[in-house]
C-alpha cells in the first residue's frame, strides 16, 4: 500500500459512499469532503455522519484510516444556478438535451476546492464518483473533463495531484458489485439503508434498493442497477 493520503468527495449518496470505501481499502489516510451549495435537499448531507460511523464499524482497519470530515459552504454556487437541484423547479430536459438537474460548473468548482484543501492537508489523491457510463449527460462528469482539470490544478498549484474516479467506466449494477467486493454484504446493506440518491429528496418508501421516490431519474437508475446486480447473483 502506498503511504499517500486521499481526499474523497463524499456527499452521502451511493456513488460517493462506494468511492469512500474504495479509498479506505487502498490508502492509509482518508479524509472526506462535503459541500453545501444551497441544494434543495439536504438529506444526503444528513446521511454523511451516519455513513462514516457505519463504514468505520464494518472494518477496524477502515476505522483507523478514516480521518477528518470537512464541510465547505459554497452558497455562491446555488445563488448563481437556476437548476432543479437548487431551485423549487420540476425536473425536466432542457432544449440542449441536458436535464435541468445539471449545475453548471459544479464539479469544476468542487474539485478545485478539493485540491485547495488537499494541498493544505497534504493529500495527493482526490477521489470522486464521476461516471461517464451511466451519467445523465453532465459534461463535467466525463473522463476528459476530469483529466483536463487534473492538468489545470497541477499546473496552477504546482502539485502532482491524481484525480481518481473509480466509477468512471462502470454502470450502476457494477457500482453495487464494487461495493460488495470491497466491503461485503455488510457494506451493501449500509448503502441500501443509509445512502440517499433521490433527486426529490424523499426518504419515503423503503424499496429493496433503498429509500426514495422511486420515479425520479436518480431513483430509476439506482433501482435498475440494483435489480441487475441482484439478477447477476449479487
Ligand atoms: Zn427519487
Amino acid at each position: 500500500m502506498t503511504d499517500e493520503g486521499a481526499l474523497v468527495l463524499f456527499s452521502g449518496g451511493q456513488d460517493s459512499t462506494t468511492c469512500l470505501t474504495w479509498a479506505l481499502a487502498r490508502y492509509p489516510r482518508v479524509e472526506t469532503l462535503g459541500f453545501e451549495y444551497g441544494q434543495r435537499h439536504r438529506i444526503e448531507m444528513d446521511c454523511r455522519a451516519r455513513l462514516r460511523t457505519g463504514i468505520a464499524a464494518l472494518d477496524p482497519a477502515w476505522a483507523a484510516r478514516l480521518g477528518d470530515d470537512h464541510v465547505v459552504v459554497l452558497d455562491a454556487l446555488g445563488a448563481i444556478s437556476e437548476t432543479a437541484l437548487t431551485r423549487d423547479t420540476a425536473i425536466a430536459m432542457a432544449a440542449d438535451g441536458l436535464p435541468n438537474t445539471f449545475v453548471p460548473g459544479r464539479n469544476i468548482v468542487f474539485l478545485t476546492f478539493a485540491a485547495a484543501l488537499a494541498y493544505r492537508r497534504d493529500l495527493r489523491r482526490i477521489v470522486g464518483g464521476m461516471c461517464e457510463t451511466d451519467f445523465s449527460g453532465y459534461p463535467d462528469c466525463r473522463d476528459d473533463a476530469i483529466k483536463a482539470l487534473q492538468v489545470a490544478l497541477n499546473l496552477g498549484m504546482d502539485r502532482r495531484f491524481v484525480l481518481e474516479t473509480p466509477l468512471m467506466w462502470i454502470d450502476k449494477a457494477a457500482t453495487w458489485a464494487l461495493a460488495k467486493a470491497t466491503g461485503g454484504q455488510g457494506l451493501v446493506e449500509l448503502i441500501v439503508e443509509d445512502t440517499h440518491t433521490c433527486y426529490l429528496g424523499q426518504r419515503g418508501d423503503r424499496h429493496d434498493w433503498g429509500y426514495g421516490c422511486g420515479t425520479c431519474p436518480a431513483c430509476e437508475l439506482r433501482a435498475k442497477g440494483y435489480a441487475t446486480f441482484v439478477a447477476d447473483g449479487g
